[in-house]
């Protein structure tokens, strides 16, 4: 029970490899959860997680209510999607995202009363949860209540968090982790939900768990954040949930580091958490659970971090998902006069982008603005063959051949060096003396490689 030392795991706390970013929480890390005043219109995106796009429900001018849904996942990895405001259907758009793709989107402009402030908070993640009686649900109501609420993982990876808690006959689970690493430098979206909304991430763990049939329940924590790991650590007294703070090291969330972390087990390259007994989530996901499951609510609304040295007034934010990146900058003071580059996500693994209508999805953990003084980096040189590259590597590839392989459009050869195993931590490029672009050859080598397949 509660926060155990970490020889009461049988991982290390940590894992092979990785680096040691400055963290820079520091512009977000203090300012608590805030309620963004509900917007005007949003933007609602068909495909915002893996797997196959929503199909829309309504049609224009449909008058539509908080929380109603307006796009149905088709297909079993899928999400559908309801709306964070009440309002009336506009004709479909396209929306660019910053990962470059473009989506059919539904458009909803305000109406009427909307419920915000400190009541749409406790709806949320705020209140009262239940930590008892758990088993009063049956595992497969569990799944079906995540699944109508259209929960998908806000880690960043938006994956349908059904499919993950489904009962199954083929896969045994025997720990569900919970992921509260966020090793991301700058974003403090995460902490602030462990510190402000603890007891919606406890009963959703109790939920998940009992869903899969978990024998163990671990929240990892890295111990850069003990006001978080203190919190779960008290909250989670009375269950069986055990809190471990780990060594702080950058990719740590990530999942096949979290789990040699924890448990000292290997996900096989091209594998899942589930091959090694496991089964994963982040806390904010976790809490969207909770939620779903508990209140029969669905996912409209997600915290984000908006942060970094470009904006004026860094907050973290309740916003709804849909509402324009310009709207949330303009909340939060606007952006500095040297701001230079706008990240969805953190700066190891986000996409920078510029157009401020981009709206939040359920998949943005964060918007990181720099300044042109973050961004100077010396010229690009040859490879001196130093090797440090390697060393990084958390995935024991060796990036220096795969951006070579990527340079040359050698499909046969990156494919040899395993580049569809690079999970384009950034730890390479990171690295680099050379200051070479390892990570950006080696995301158009497996673009490459993907679209060999489909020949
Ligand atoms: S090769 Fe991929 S997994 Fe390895 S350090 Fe570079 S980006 Fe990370
Ligand atoms: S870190 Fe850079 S310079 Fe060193 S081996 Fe790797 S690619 Fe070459």
């Amino acid at each position: 029970m509660g926060l155990k030392k970490f020889n009461d795991f049988p991982g290390r706390g940590t894992f092979s490899h990785g680096i040691h970013p400055p963290d820079n929480k520091n512009f977000s890390a203090e300012n608590s959860i805030e309620v963004m005043p509900s917007p005007g219109k949003v933007v609602l995106p068909l495909l915002q997680s893996i797997g196959a796009p929503c199909e829309p429900v309504v049609k224009p001018k449909q008058k539509v209510e908080f929380g109603e849904m307006v796009g149905k996942g088709m297909g079993f990895v899928s999400a559908s999607l309801h709306t964070p405001i009440s309002g009336q259907v506009q004709k479909m758009s396209v929306t660019t995202l910053p990962s470059g793709r473009h989506l059919p989107s539904i458009t909803i402009k305000a109406e009427g009363e909307q419920v915000s402030g400190r009541e749409l908070f406790d709806d949320i993640i705020g209140g009262i949860w239940p930590k008892e009686n758990i088993q009063d649900y049956f595992t497969d109501t569990i799944s079906k209540a995540i699944s109508d609420a259209g929960v998908v993982g806000l880690g960043g990876a938006a994956f349908p968090t059904h499919v993950k808690v489904m009962p199954s006959d083929k896969i045994v689970i025997d720990t569900l982790i919970i992921n509260g690493c966020e090793c991301e430098p700058y974003l403090t979206t995460d902490y602030r939900l462990m510190v402000e909304a603890p007891d919606a991430i406890i009963t959703g763990a109790l939920l998940a768990g009992y869903a899969v049939s978990a024998k163990e329940i671990i929240i990892g924590v890295e111990d850069n954040k003990p006001e978080a790991i203190k919190i779960l650590q008290e909250k989670s007294k009375g269950t069986d949930i055990r809190v471990a703070a780990l060594q702080t090291k950058y990719p740590q969330g990530s999942e096949k580091q979290l789990i040699q972390a924890l448990l000292n087990r290997e996900v096989p390259l091209g594998g899942l958490p589930g091959d090694v007994g496991t089964a994963m989530s982040n806390v904010g996901t976790i809490a969207a659970i909770a939620r779903g499951v508990v209140r029969e609510k669905p996912l409209t609304h997600r915290v984000i971090s908006v942060t970094g040295p470009g904006i004026v007034n860094p907050k973290n934010l309740l916003v709804p998902i849909g509402v324009s990146i310009g709207e949330i900058f303009d909340f939060c003071g606007g952006l500095t006069k040297d701001a230079a580059r706008l990240i969805s996500g953190g700066p190891m693994m986000g996409f920078a982008f510029s157009d401020l209508n981009t709206p939040v999805t359920k998949g943005t953990s964060g918007i990181t603005v720099l300044t042109h003084d973050d961004l100077k980096r010396e010229h690009e040189t040859n490879c001196v063959r130093c090797g440090r590259c390697v060393d990084v590597c958390p995935m024991n590839l060796v990036p220096t051949r795969l951006a070579m392989a990527a340079r040359y459009k050698n499909v046969e050869l990156a494919q040899k060096y395993n580049i569809m195993g690079c999970f384009e931590c950034g730890c390479c490029t990171f690295i680099c003396p050379a200051n070479l672009k390892l990570v950006q050859l080696i995301r158009t080598g497996k673009a490459q490689v993907a679209a060999s397949q489909k020949k």
